[in-house]
């Protein structure tokens, strides 16, 4: 993981985190001030998150993050971000105001205080809400059209606003769940994968730039990235010139229109990988693709091939633990860092991230 000085007050930061299965990012907005959006572990079991870690190194102080997002609660995006929340007590919590029924009824259960589950993502929605709670605040969710945060920094006014997700199916979904849910009810796992159009895109607005954080919304029918480019508001956005693209480089993901609607004619664009079972994610044919549109593309990993497994003598020493864990993976990191109002946008890798 990079390390080094921490950036100017004039300077933004987007760094990507990726340890082969999901994703997480630090992003510094100006004068100190940070964010993080989704979570993945730098060390599972000393449950350090990859945000943590990184601004720890760069000697960031703990009441400098500010907000911390959730895009959606898929398991490869929010390990750890119970931890993030507990380790910033600055930090306001953000959500996506929709939820597919499995989410909905993770999420009603967690909001209950109903016994702490013991899988993951809904762990750590329910550890996330128990501490919002303890600290008396309130979580905010957002979707399109959110104003997620508007400052003025000693470089400049930013405005935070989120393009997704849509709420148009929100009270249908939420009938279904209230309709659905019991106690002995809570989902143990997200389920078969299905079209997410439940991530929350973000759009942030430097002024004289911007930059897209694509999380993992899909294409759709007529939710998902359909409805952000047909919504007047979503579209007309500034063009960014960096661009974190949206899950994992898949085809399900990428549309031209994207591209020409919502970026510059050629961002500085990051991927992180998605490497489970037989998924992987991005495809050559991803790569190529968006090859095709910007030739400044960046990954956070490079490995193939499935995540590493136990051995048996692993497994036999984590036999009486509850849970065997996996081995930590190595954390790429992309940086990119530009000084406001006018400088172009440098990186920085860290292996095994590299340049594509
Ligand atoms: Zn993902």
């Amino acid at each position: 993981m990079l390390s080094g000085l921490a950036p100017s007050a004039d300077e933004i930061e987007l760094s990507v985190f990726g340890p082969g299965l999901g994703e997480g990012m630090a992003i510094h907005l100006g004068d100190g001030e940070w964010m993080t959006v989704d979570s993945c572990w730098h060390d599972r079991i000393q449950q350090i998150p990859a945000a943590q870690h990184y601004l720890d190194n760069i000697g960031v102080d703990r009441t400098a993050v500010k907000h911390i997002v959730a895009t959606h609660w898929h398991d490869d995006h929010v390990m750890g971000i119970s931890k993030l929340l507990e380790f910033y007590p600055h930090a306001q919590f953000y959500y996506p105001n929709y939820f597919d029924a499995d989410e909905g009824r993770k999420f009603l259960a967690a909001y209950a205080g109903v016994a702490e589950p013991a899988v993951r993502g809904t762990r750590e929605l329910y550890r996330s809400l128990r501490t919002i709670k303890e600290r008396g605040q309130q979580a905010i969710s957002i979707g399109i059209r959110s104003i997620i945060h508007e400052a003025n920094y000693s470089w400049g006014s930013l405005s935070l606003t989120s393009l997704s997700p849509v709420s148009a199916a929100w009270e249908k979904a939420m009938g279904v769940v209230y309709g659905t849910i019991s106690p002995g009810d809570i989902p143990r796992s997200i389920g078969k994968p299905k079209t997410n159009i439940s991530s929350v895109v973000m759009h942030f607005d430097f002024g004289s730039d911007a930059m897209l954080l694509g999380s993992d919304l899909e294409l759709h029918q007529n939710l998902g990235w359909e409805a952000v480019l047909a919504d007047a508001w979503a579209s007309n956005r500034r063009k960014s010139s960096i661009y974190k693209i949206a899950h994992h480089g898949s085809k399900t993901a990428c549309s031209l229109t994207i591209w020409n609607t919502l970026l510059t004619a050629a961002p500085a664009a990051a991927v992180t990988q998605f490497l489970q079972g037989r998924t992987q994610l991005p495809e050559a044919a991803d790569i190529s693709r968006i090859k095709g549109y910007t030739s400044t593309l960046h990954t956070t990993s490079t490995s193939t091939g499935r995540p590493p497994r136990a051995t048996d003598a692993e497994r036999l020493l984590t036999s009486g633990l509850k849970s065997v864990r996996s081995i930590p993976k190595i954390v790429g990191q992309v940086r990119y860092r530009k000084r406001m109002p006018s400088a172009g946008w440098g990186a920085e890798i860290s292996a095994p991230a590299t340049i594509l």
